[in-house]
């Protein structure tokens, strides 16, 4: 199995760049934002639940996160691989992943970040909510709590994979092509 943690902070082009990955590799995409936000359209009680910390910008618990995401696993146990969008988040995310991989006999091949400067972030976010209708990228307190968030919580995942000899960090600025290009690369590379 081909696994890749698509790593980066909001609005690094995690979603956008998993399209053109998806299609060349033959992945299942797991985004846990886009779960979510699934639930909250249907007003489950996962949904109602996560939608009280989505709109403040905070993460959702991580017992709720873990649990939904290997569920959605474990639905797709034949894939080809997976691409983790917005997971692992937190440190103990990453390691209920490696282990639930592990359970399947299998584990996570790279995690590819994407690097963007805070500047880029915030004006990336602000275009995007003119389109996604997210209330969490039109705020700009939100957007930098999220960035703060990402800071403090989730930036820390890196260095998890990187004590696996895991880490490839891509340049996330410039064209989607290229940066497309950066990704396949990387994978190739593996
Ligand atoms: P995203 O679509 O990845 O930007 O995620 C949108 C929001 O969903 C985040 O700001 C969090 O509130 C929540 N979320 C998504 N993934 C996770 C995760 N792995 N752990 C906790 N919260 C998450």
């Amino acid at each position: 199995m081909l696994n890749i943690v698509l790593f980066g902070p909001p609005g690094a082009g995690k979603g956008t760049q998993s399209d053109s990955l998806i299609s060349k590799y033959n992945l299942v995409h797991l985004s846990t934002g886009d779960i979510f936000r699934f639930n909250i359209k249907g007003a489950t009680e996962l949904g109602l639940m996560a939608k009280s910390f989505i709109d403040k910008g905070e993460l959702v618990p991580d017992s709720v996160t873990i649990k939904m995401l290997q569920t959605e696993v474990l639905k797709n146990s034949d894939a080809n691989g997976f691409i983790f969008d917005g997971f692992p988040r937190t440190n103990a995310q990453a390691d209920a992943l490696d282990g639930f991989l592990s359970q399947m006999n299998t584990s996570i091949s790279v995690m590819l970040s994407l690097d963007v400067n805070e500047e880029e972030l915030k004006n990336r976010l602000l275009k995007r909510a003119e389109v996604s209708g997210r209330a969490d990228d039109a705020d700009e307190s939100i957007i930098k709590n999220r960035i703060a968030v990402y800071n403090a919580e989730t930036a820390p995942v890196k260095d998890f994979y990187a004590a696996q000899n895991k880490l490839i960090s891509i340049d996330g600025h410039g064209s989607i092509t290229d940066i497309t290009n950066r990704l396949f690369k990387a994978i190739d590379s593996l």
